[in-house]
């Protein structure tokens, strides 16, 4: 479809991500934005095509608050911190292209593996010479010597994806860093991952004061935090310091669940549970392997942490770790279908999750408003099969 077209969609499907009911209404477009929406749109529509899809829906874009963009398709462990900064950047841009055509117009990133791709890939989609969605650049995951994504030993130099911080001075520096070089997002590693044999899921690596200097530094700066966080204690650590969006928060108990309750005006989760999903019926990896990183048991355990903090009313974003070998970037929608399979969403709930409350999420630095770019339309076929009520019809997104 062309930027220079103009469409008059005629008696669709309109809901705006957050109400209860949609409406039935026209909507004109217009250089790629939507121009008018209501009964007064046919009335200024002039030479504009008319679409009439009166089974179709009109909805805002899709906003994935945990995605990498930058990781390679590669299901060899070490090609994230392998890949050299120049092709991490074409990774980047053609990973923005797909995930513009697969509905998503707004992106929260989870962890650049080299510090300034994802910076240098939404400079050039804001300056309109590349396509891709709203990007709010990520820094590589910050993390503690010995945590999550520091895979170096003595004996050899390895350059890891992550920046090694140890101590609240070190951290607030990393953090200007960053924020000098341009991203939206800060990112911790507070938590371990069962991905790897050290340290596990339930083990905390980033002290106290760590996490505290980091939340300080980014908040100063209007940047977003974001945190891997799958143990109890890593969860209470962020959320009490002001960490604004949990990834995973798998292992919670009963003081876990009531900290992010009490926070929940502020505090938005990544369940993350497609990306068990991919691991059992995706990955194809040897069963071996998966009961070593313990898939079923830390399935179980995200299943009823997130089914409860839906009922407590924890905001949730759509978001798995998209972009790793066996769920490239692209198939993101699919989180939709899962939160309701696996968490209980209704159909709307979920829907919710992926453009209201993705939009609040993706303003919640202060310097990037929802909507506050440029807005961005397409008309999207890639989430039909995600969207148990309107399964046979196609999609319209608009920007959130
Ligand atoms: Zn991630």
């Amino acid at each position: 479809m062309s930027d220079d077209d103009r469409f008059l969609f005629r008696g669709l499907w309109v809901w705006n991500g957050r109400d209860d009911g949609r409406i039935r209404t026209d909507v004109l477009v217009s250089a790629g934005r939507i121009e008018v929406v209501g009964p007064s749109a046919a009335g200024v529509a002039r030479d504009a095509r008319v679409i009439e899809e009166p089974d179709a829906t009109l909805i805002p874009g899709l906003v994935d608050g945990h995605a990498h963009l930058s990781f390679p398709e590669s299901s060899s462990p070490t090609a994230v911190e392998d890949t050299p900064p120049e092709e991490t950047v074409f990774v980047t841009m053609h990973n923005a292209r797909r995930m513009i055509d697969a509905g998503f117009t707004s992106v929260i990133g989870a962890g650049s593996p080299k510090l300034r791709s994802e910076i240098v890939v939404r400079n050039e989609i804001d300056a309109g010479r590349v396509p891709g969605p709203r990007l709010l650049a990520s820094t590589p995951t910050l993390t503690a010597t010995g945590g999550l994504n520091d895979t170096g030993q003595l004996h050899q130099q390895r350059d890891v994806s992550a920046i090694i911080v140890d101590g609240p001075i070190a951290m607030r520096r990393a953090v200007r860093l960053c924020y000098r070089e341009g991203v939206n997002v800060v990112k911790l590693n507070i938590s371990g991952d069962d991905f790897f044999p050290r340290p596990r899921g339930r083990v905390t690596t980033m002290a106290d004061d760590e996490v505290a200097a980091a939340c300080e530094a980014a908040g100063e700066l209007g940047l977003i935090v974001a945190a891997h966080a799958r143990s109890a204690e890593s969860v209470k650590r962020g959320v009490r310091h002001g960490v604004t969006i949990i990834h995973h928060a798998d292992f919670c108990d009963e003081e876990a669940l009531d900290v992010l309750e009490a926070a929940k005006d502020r505090v938005f989760v990544t369940p993350t549970t497609s990306f068990y999903h991919g691991l059992l019926h995706l990955s194809h990896w040897p069963e071996e392997l998966l009961e070593q990183m313990m898939v079923r048991e830390a399935f179980e355990a995200n299943v009823a942490t997130h089914k409860e903090l839906h009922r407590r009313g924890v905001r949730m974003l759509l978001g798995s770790d998209y972009g790793i070998s066996f769920m490239p970037c692209g198939t993101n929608a699919a989180d939709v279908g899962h939160l309701v399979r696996y968490l209980g969403f209704t159909p709307q709930e979920a829907l919710r999750a992926a453009t209201y409350h993705g939009g609040l999420a993706a303003g919640a630095g202060g310097h990037n408003p929802p909507g506050g770019g440029r807005p961005t339309f397409l008309w999207s076929r890639a989430i039909r099969p995600a969207i148990p009520t309107s399964s046979r019809t196609p999609t319209i997104c608009w920007s959130s």
